[in-house]
């Protein structure tokens, strides 16, 4: 905690781009491996040097103007996301391969000020900047131009100043722009270097989009931080995954639970050789971490047998960074999430506004350095997601023996039937015990006499069929009356976003149908 207090007591004192400028002393260590190159700290220096003076043209701070990029994961995506920070700039990271009419929102709420593309999002950026007469500039233009001569950065950024707009995923609502200051970003850094160990000795795989918390705080920022490698993987694939481990580039890795599941099934497809090797390959490494979805326990204990790893499973959102983590070292509880992080304060909250009692369910409220400024452009909903300095994340969480286990987005993930409030995450769980069951989703399905009813989406193994009444039976083992599905569709696959979470607002029509699918009355 310590840490945390001296770089943030640093960085209120104003220096040249507070998250940049501990780079100069990393020179000429690896900062980025892509598959274009390798990258030093002097490399991200210079070229994001070069990015900021093209910005600024003849100005000395952009004071706060949106610069929105969409830029496969590697050294540009970094260098630029420097060099707005270097010139004063609030970067805003966009979502590759999303639709048309989602950037254009995007853009258009953040109010961007330029556009910065690379050749995989040229048409659809350069039309979006066109329609509104916005700036757009090619990674091509920024990091070949002759006449964007790179100027020593002096600017003097205070901490307090934003520096990043993300957009929540939005399965609810439209999307939301989460902005964090300078200062919010160091706090969530220091927090996992201090947590998870992080030193300049460590190699740690990016195979996260590049929009999103996980990979940008987690995983990019926390590297360049420390002076580690990062090496980068413009989309994720399970192979490459894996090949990387297999050669021993990394002895660090983050990801979303569907990504082990993917990793998974390329493992148990390879032949014995491949999977003796691979396995042997992940004992090198230090750390594996995951998060942004509840982890099934049945994902963590086949990864433990093929990597001989119990996963780290951590809980944070965009609003706070991460907030609540299973420890280094010492006994990784599955299903829970562990404790509060360093410098990081968490509390249940009942519904009447006070502390829940010990063993009871409550809304989890964080407050600390990392926990995000506004959403930009929303004073009012802003200020309704706070109480007393509190940030109210939405998620329902219980403790058990000192262990915080998350129960679900309380709007949607707990339903209440015939009186009790059940968790989605905790029928799902005891679901995928069943060996037809492959994936599954359960949301709560208004219905008059109930209030909600339990439904189930599942994916089944192949050649497996399953009904709802020998699904009843086979769940009342392990689930009380009450949270036994009374309806169920058979998907080919779930809906789910771009870190793999599943988007249960799709869901719910599926069971409006009653044709559809499978139901007891
Ligand atoms: P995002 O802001 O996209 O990172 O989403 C944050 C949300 O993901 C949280 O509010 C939780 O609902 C969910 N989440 C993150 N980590 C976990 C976890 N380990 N277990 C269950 N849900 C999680």
């Amino acid at each position: 905690m310590w840490r945390i207090r001296r770089t943030l007591r640093m960085m209120s004192q104003g220096v040249p781009s507070p998250l940049v400028y501990r780079a100069y002393r990393h020179g000429e260590r690896i900062a980025i491996v892509d598959p274009r190159g390798t990258y030093s700290y002097k490399d991200l220096l210079d070229s994001s040097s070069l990015v900021a003076s093209k910005l600024l043209e003849n100005g000395e701070d952009l004071s706060e103007s949106r610069i929105a990029f969409s830029i496969p994961p590697g050294f540009p995506w970094a260098a630029v996301q420097w060099g707005v920070w270097r010139a004063g700039g609030v970067a805003v990271p966009l979502p590759l391969n999303a639709p048309s009419r989602e950037l254009e929102y995007l853009v258009d709420d953040c109010g961007a000020s330029t556009l910065i593309y690379d050749v995989h999002t040229t048409p659809i950026m350069a039309s979006i900047a066109k329609a509104r007469g916005i700036h757009a500039l090619s990674c091509d233009q920024l990091f070949s131009s002759r006449s964007a001569e790179s100027r020593k950065m002096q600017k003097e950024i205070t901490a307090d100043r934003r520096a990043m707009i993300l957009y929540t995923s939005g399965t609810t609502s439209l999307p939301k722009g989460v902005v964090t200051t300078h200062a919010n970003i160091a706090a969530q850094i220091g927090s996992l270097v201090e947590a998870w160990e992080w030193s300049s000795d460590d190699r740690v795989l990016l195979c996260l989009p590049l929009h999103h918390v996980h990979g940008i705080v987690n995983v990019v920022a926390c590297a360049l931080w420390t002076g580690a490698s990062c090496f980068m993987l413009p989309r994720f694939d399970a192979t490459a995954v894996w090949q990387c481990i297999a050669d021993g580039a990394v002895n660090l890795l983050m990801a979303v639970p569907t990504v082990y599941a993917k990793l998974i099934a390329v493992w148990e497809a390879a032949s014995r050789e491949r999977q003796a090797q691979l396995s042997l390959a992940c004992t090198k490494l230090r750390l594996m971490v995951s998060g942004s979805a509840a982890l099934p326990v049945s994902t963590l204990q086949r990864w433990k047998e093929i990597s001989g790893h119990t996963l780290l499973e951590r809980y944070g959102m965009t609003e706070i960074g991460m907030a609540l983590s299973n420890p280094l070292h010492g006994e990784r509880v599955p299903g829970t999430v562990g404790r509060p992080l360093p410098g990081v304060e968490v509390r249940l909250m009942g519904e009447s506004g006070t502390p829940v009692a010990a063993g009871q369910a409550g809304e989890i409220e964080v407050r600390g350095p990392g926990v995000f400024l506004e959403y930009w452009g929303k004073a009012n909903v802003t200020s309704a997601a706070f109480r007393d300095g509190w940030f109210h994340t939405g998620d329902t969480a219980i403790v058990e023996n000192g262990l915080y286990r998350i129960l679900g987005r309380t709007s949607i993930d707990i339903l209440k039937t015939g009186g009790h409030k059940v968790s989605a995450l905790e029928i799902e769980e005891a679901l995928r015990e069943h060996p037809a069951i492959a994936e599954c989703a359960v949301v709560g399905i208004p219905d008059e006499e109930w209030g909600e009813r339990v439904a189930a989406a599942l994916v089944l193994k192949s050649r497996d069929s399953l009904d709802l009444s020998s699904l009843r039976n086979w769940a009342r083992n392990s689930l009380a009356t009450h949270k036994l599905p009374s309806r169920l569709v058979v998907l080919d696959a779930l809906p789910r976003n771009a870190v793999g979470k599943v988007i249960k607002s799709s869901l719910v029509p599926l069971f409006q149908n009653a044709g559809a699918n499978d139901s007891v009355p």
